[in-house]
């Protein structure tokens, strides 16, 4: 690659700490704001109460009502109940979800957030907000959904289930497996996509044994944060194209989809740059689709989307739809190739390459 690149850092605060989630109300006052409403999904409603608690005068409430899909219907509750408290800013405690509707609400107000993300999804530093209406699921970028402050509290993150860790880790690494062959990397992009994939290489095997691992959970949340950069900053192609196909048409769940997908799309486009998934190879040994399936299930993640309630006669359809519409690809796609792809992680199969 030559030293021609544009790169554009966003904007956000990054704050890092064993305990940093304590610190919220610093963060508060620099924003100039005073009344804070805590966002959370139910299942973390608990959560977002001892927050709220822990705030004290300044949260003035909790909307306990994200969930999955960033459904309109729920934003538009979220910014009633938040006009109603006349609330000043959103804090986001959880995963992709709670910072979605955070997002969305941004996205439609101009609202201040500050993110404490619990799982390694990577949206709170990303332009992009994924939103559903009328069932249908609609992307859009926007500089407006980006939050104002991110605050990485790895002590919130040790009650993260390890099935949910290991999948959410590997979501993470797609962002910057793709990341490492997009169109418009640049050598800031690829360093921290290679550093991100690493620290979570490390971390994750260590969680797998011991949950309670204080520094392996730190490890995981800067790789999370590092490779959600990636994601937030250069183009995604054919790993994500075919996992938002299968969320949004087949209702597959998120990280599980990326994890299973992972070794076979990386694979896939290996065979035509491996020279630009070199640092994949260096880091999992092997070829990258083959490392990466390795280390997937080495980590106990599951392998087969036959166990996702997926069945094989859907595999035509969604080859179909994940290659209906162009996009940049680093290996040419046609719904023959994709549809043999699908059958291999649909069987959970090791690629050959
Ligand atoms: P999630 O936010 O849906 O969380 C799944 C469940 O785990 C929820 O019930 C949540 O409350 C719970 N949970 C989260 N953290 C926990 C913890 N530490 N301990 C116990 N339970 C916890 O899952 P996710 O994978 O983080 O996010 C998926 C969503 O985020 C999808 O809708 C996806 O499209 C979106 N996403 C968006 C972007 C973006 O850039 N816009 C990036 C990645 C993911």
């Amino acid at each position: 690659m030559t030293m021609n690149f544009s790169y554009q850092g966003n904007a956000a605060r990054i704050v890092f700490g064993l305990g940093a989630s304590a610190d919220v109300g610093r963060w508060l006052a620099e924003l100039g704001c005073k009344r804070a409403l805590v966002l959370s999904t139910p299942h973390q409603a608990a959560d977002g109460e001892a927050l709220a608690k822990r705030l004290g005068g300044p949260a003035v409430g909790v909307f306990p009502g994200a969930t999955m899909h960033t459904p309109v219907e729920v934003t538009e509750r979220a910014i009633a109940h938040a006009t109603e408290l006349d609330a000043d800013c959103v804090v986001s405690l959880g995963g992709g979800s709670t910072t979605g509707l955070g997002k969305a609400m941004a996205y439609r107000t101009d609202i201040p957030q500050i993110v404490i993300p619990t799982t390694y999804a990577g949206s709170e530093v990303t332009p992009i907000l994924g939103q559903t209406e009328g069932g249908i699921k609609t992307t859009l970028r926007s500089p407006k959904v980006l939050p104002e402050v991110v605050i990485y509290d790895a002590e919130l993150t040790v009650g993260l289930p390890v099935a949910m860790s290991v999948t959410s880790g590997l979501n993470a690494i797609a962002h910057s497996a793709e990341g490492l062959y997009a169109g418009d990397r640049n050598p800031i992009t690829n360093m921290m996509a290679a550093d991100g994939i690493r620290a979570l290489k490390e971390a994750l095997p260590v969680i797998v044994e011991k949950p309670q691992d204080m520094e392996a959970r730190e490890k995981a949340l800067y790789g999370a944060w590092l490779c959600g950069t990636v994601l937030g900053q250069v183009a995604m192609s054919l790993h994500h194209k075919i996992c938002h196909t299968l969320g949004g048409s087949f209702d597959t769940p998120h990280a599980e989809t990326h994890a299973i997908m992972l070794p076979h799309t990386i694979g896939f486009n290996a065979a035509a740059v491996p020279e630009l998934l070199q640092p994949v190879s260096d880091i999992f040994g092997g070829t990258p689709g083959q490392g990466l399936y390795d280390f997937a299930k080495s980590i106990g993640s599951p392998m087969a989307l036959r166990d996702f309630g997926l069945s094989e006669s859907d595999l035509d359809r969604a080859a179909e739809i994940a290659t209906r519409n162009p996009y940049d690809n680093p290996r040419p796609i046609d719904r023959e190739s994709i549809r043999s792809l699908l059958q291999d992680a649909w069987e959970g199969r090791r690629l050959p390459l």
